[in-house]
């Protein structure tokens, strides 16, 4: 089963999980092509192919039609190859955490010898019945079906008690980490906030004591003032190139007013409004040169508040990084942790303008 491993040092956690290994790869690893030999008949995200996945935890469904059968437009399901399991013996954060006194109470040898079970939940939402790719294969109301549901898992995930914090990403082509081409999304809801996510936290709450307002509020009226690294702007939503940007392109979407967990995808003009921009701004992304054979290959990652945590609500302003895959992490980013990015973010929001 999968297990954190703490980096006694660093205090960074790493999964380790056997069963990520044995995932089926329907990508060609050589040329990043679709394998030969998969095709619909053997894609277990199709329609009519239910019964190659477990059981289905939810589905926006047409009426008439039942769970785990045919008739859906988005279905949930768990993970087959997970990177964390909702073990028994924990029932929420709080019992993981007392019961493995997770974090600075080990001792670096007993982070070595002590296996702390990957506690935790791993969905995929199946974005679409249809074996597509991206999301400008999508129509509107495909998008709008996905990224409703991913406000439906986060309300029920976060009314569990379960977990601290939820990851909700998307892996699009095999450069961006995809093992079946067929159009999905992926969460992981785990029981603590990852060191990452806790440092920007930590450093938006001591803004907000400083300053009196929200961080990212406050840096979006600067991006609209400043214009230079702006793609578009909508009624409800900013599309940038962040200042500093760790890969070209780069590319983040946030909403104009503050929201902490995806509150607009509970607003049907928002959410149209959204949906229609995200395809817009990947179309301009797989229009722009950075096109490579034919296709892009990219992230989706949101940055959400997470559920649990001490520095009191609503400080975190949501958004999404869309990072397309164009080069590879290499020697100097593994030592460092510094990205040389080839495409200043001014140069790159330009260029996207551009593309109608
Ligand atoms: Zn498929
Ligand atoms: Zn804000």
């Amino acid at each position: 089963m999968p297990e954190y491993r703490q980096n006694p040092l660093t205090g960074q956690v790493v999964i380790v999980s056997a069963e990520r290994g044995s995932r089926p790869h329907h990508f060609d690893i050589e040329t990043g092509e679709v394998a030969i030999g998969t095709s619909i008949t053997n894609c277990p995200f199709c329609e009519g192919n239910e019964h190659l996945t477990p059981g289905e935890i939810d589905s926006i469904r047409n009426s008439g039609t039942f769970a785990d059968g045919t008739g859906w437009r988005v279905r949930v399901i768990p993970n087959k190859y997970p990177a964390a399991c909702d073990y028994n013996g924990f029932s929420t954060y709080r019992d993981f955490r007392e019961s493995l006194e997770f974090n600075e109470k080990l001792s670096p040898f007993d982070f070595v010898v002590k296996s702390i079970p990957a506690f935790g939940e791993h969905e995929v939402l199946v974005d679409t019945p249809r074996h597509i790719i991206s999301v400008t294969d999508m129509t509107l109301q495909e998008t709008i079906d996905m990224f409703r549901m991913y406000r439906i898992r986060l309300v029920s995930l976060q009314s569990s008690r379960k977990w601290a914090y939820v990851q909700i990403f998307k892996n699009v082509g095999l450069a961006a980490g995809a093992s079946i081409p067929h159009s999905h999304s992926q969460l992981i809801a785990i029981p603590f906030v990852p060191l990452t996510v806790l440092n920007i936290l930590e450093h938006a709450a001591k803004y907000r004591i400083s300053k009196g307002n929200c961080f990212w509020c406050d840096l979006l009226t600067n991006e609209i003032q400043f214009e230079s690294r702006v793609v578009e702007e909508t009624e409800s939503f900013l599309v940038i190139c962040p200042f500093a940007s760790r890969f070209a392109s780069e590319v983040e979407i946030y909403p104009k007013f503050h929201e902490s967990l995806l509150e607009s995808f509970a607003d049907e003009i928002k959410l149209n409004e959204f949906s229609d921009l995200v395809r817009r701004t990947v179309y301009r992304l797989e229009k722009a040169v950075y096109w490579i054979k034919n296709k892009l290959a990219y992230n989706f990652v949101f940055h959400i508040e997470p559920f649990e945590h001490e520095f009191g609500k609503n400080i975190f302003h949501w958004r999404l990084s869309i990072l397309p895959s164009l080069a590879r992490a290499a020697g100097f980013e593994w030592g460092t942790g510094l990205h040389i990015n080839p495409i200043p973010p001014e140069t790159a929001a330009k260029k996207l303008r551009e593309i109608k």
